[in-house]
């Protein structure tokens, strides 16, 4: 009998799965109550499945053996929520995906990094020449890429959303990056059900299976406490020896898996700021342990480009560098941003708050900053916050203006950077577009 699958949300996983399911023989029927993008709708014409927009026609959804469920739409919707009291099995289309596959994945999750680090392992393995694909909740989805062919490894991005619906998905390697709060919204504002979503990664996992995590990180340290995981352990840390897993040592990054070691001068490493050597200890673990010469991890982690929109460098003008992080949409990741500033900095941040506790910024705010520029609709927690200990302090509604405003307070040798510490939304259709944005400002100076 031809098994029938109810698709919800017509995004990239939705669409992914769409085009995964019809090879694989399922009737396909997908729904999404609001409105399909446009290039999404052209896929939609041209694989000829049922499909609806602006609206959820029950009685069809009904029908499906197997539901698949777009991270965006939470549990507690009523339709969710309706489909579980009829047993119909609800699954994220990673889930779904994992079902049609035998290649080894490795699977990356965390609060702040997950972009980097998956995007830094693609490319020491490229290096390293193995066949590999990247994707999950960056890129292309995972069901997209089953769908259309074969490789060696899958190295995923995956969201505490996506890692919700699985059943039986597991990755052969594992990474959690760190855990700080964040989208509680979702998880019904209690931390511990956050972290456990996190854990997800590692729940499928056996003996033969491998787990990389940071150290230091207390949530995740006591998290392992309370519930023993199967895969074997390879933490990173900054702070101590390990026996097993990644380390500094006389500012080396030193892996040690059993009886092999790699090392490499953290001044080689491509990325600055602490954060990108906890996430080059993570990828240089994983290459490691896919025995990638280690002359060829040394060199891919040194002429790694980076990603948009996190730390990246776009210009230098009147010896003053201005850096987009629009990608910093939470308190940790600007943490990070700013304690990589090696010189005075005008701070450009805002946008929506998500229950921000700025006190963690303090210090650094204190130590680096020298003019903020808040960039929002909103700022009154921002000024709160920092206008005791940062006398200059303008606000703006535009990226244009932020950016002169900016040119006018630096001086030689200063940094300018966007790390915003919220979303965007407010000003900005994504994060994307807020960097794309800061960008050509600066280009115009
Ligand atoms: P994610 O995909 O998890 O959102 P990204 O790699 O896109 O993570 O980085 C998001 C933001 O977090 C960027 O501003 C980046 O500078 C910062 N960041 C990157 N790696 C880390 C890390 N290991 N810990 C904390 N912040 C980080």
């Amino acid at each position: 009998m031809v098994k029938k699958i109810a698709i919800l949300g017509g995004g990239e996983s939705g669409i992914g799965t769409a085009i995964l399911a019809l090879k694989k023989g399922y009737e396909v029927f997908l729904s999404d109550k609001g409105k399909i993008k446009p290039k999404y709708k052209e896929v939609l014409k041209n694989i000829e499945i049922d499909w609806e927009e602006e609206q959820h026609t029950e009685e069809k959804i009904f029908q499906a053996d197997v539901v698949m469920k777009s991270p965006g739409i939470p549990d507690k919707a009523p339709l969710v929520v309706k489909l579980k009291e009829k047993q119909i099995p609800v699954v994220s289309e990673i889930e779904f995906a994992s079902w049609f596959t035998k290649t080894p994945i490795i699977g990356i999750t965390g609060s702040n990094g997950k972009t980097t680090v998956t995007n830094l392992i693609q490319h020491v393995l490229k290096e390293g020449g193995i066949n590999s694909e990247m994707g999950g909740n960056v890129g292309n989805s995972f069901a997209k890429m089953v769908a259309e062919g074969s490789t060696d490894w899958y190295v995923l991005e995956l969201s505490s959303f996506q890692l919700d619906g699985i059943e039986k998905f597991k990755p052969e390697i594992a990474i959690l990056t760190n855990i700080t709060p964040d989208h509680l919204d979702r998880y019904e504002y209690k931390l511990e059900n956050y972290v456990a979503s996190k854990f997800r990664i590692t729940e499928n996992q056996t003996e033969e299976d491998y787990f990389i995590y940071d150290a230091d990180d207390e949530i995740i340290a006591k998290k392992l406490k309370q519930t023993p995981i199967k895969a074997q352990k390879l933490p990173f840390s900054l702070e101590k020896k390990l026996e097993n897993g990644a380390y500094i040592e006389n500012e080396n990054i030193v892996v040690k898996i059993n009886n092999t070691k790699f090392t490499m001068p953290t001044k080689d490493l491509a990325l600055e700021g602490k954060h990108n050597t906890k996430n080059a200890m993570a990828a240089a673990t994983v290459a490691q342990l896919l025995r990638i010469r280690k002359q060829t991890i040394r060199e891919s982690m040194a002429n790694f480009q980076g990603v948009e929109h996190r730390l990246e460098k776009v210009l230098k003008i009147n010896n003053v560098l201005y850096i987009n992080d629009s990608k910093a949409t939470n308190v940790n990741a600007t943490y990070y941003a700013l304690e990589s500033m090696e010189t005075d900095t005008v701070w450009i941040v805002g946008g929506v708050d998500k229950g921000n506790v700025y006190n963690e910024l303090l210090p650094l705010v204190n130590e680096k900053v020298k003019a903020i520029i808040c960039l929002g609709l909103d700022n009154d927690k921002i000024v709160n916050a920092f206008g005791n200990i940062v006398d200059n302090m303008v606000e703006t509604a535009s990226m244009k203006d932020a950016v002169q405003i900016a040119y006018r307070l630096a001086d030689k040798g200063d940094t300018v950077l966007l790390s915003p510490a919220c979303a965007s939304f407010d000003l900005f259709e994504n994060y994307e577009d807020r960097g794309r944005q800061f960008k050509e400002a600066v280009r115009n100076l």
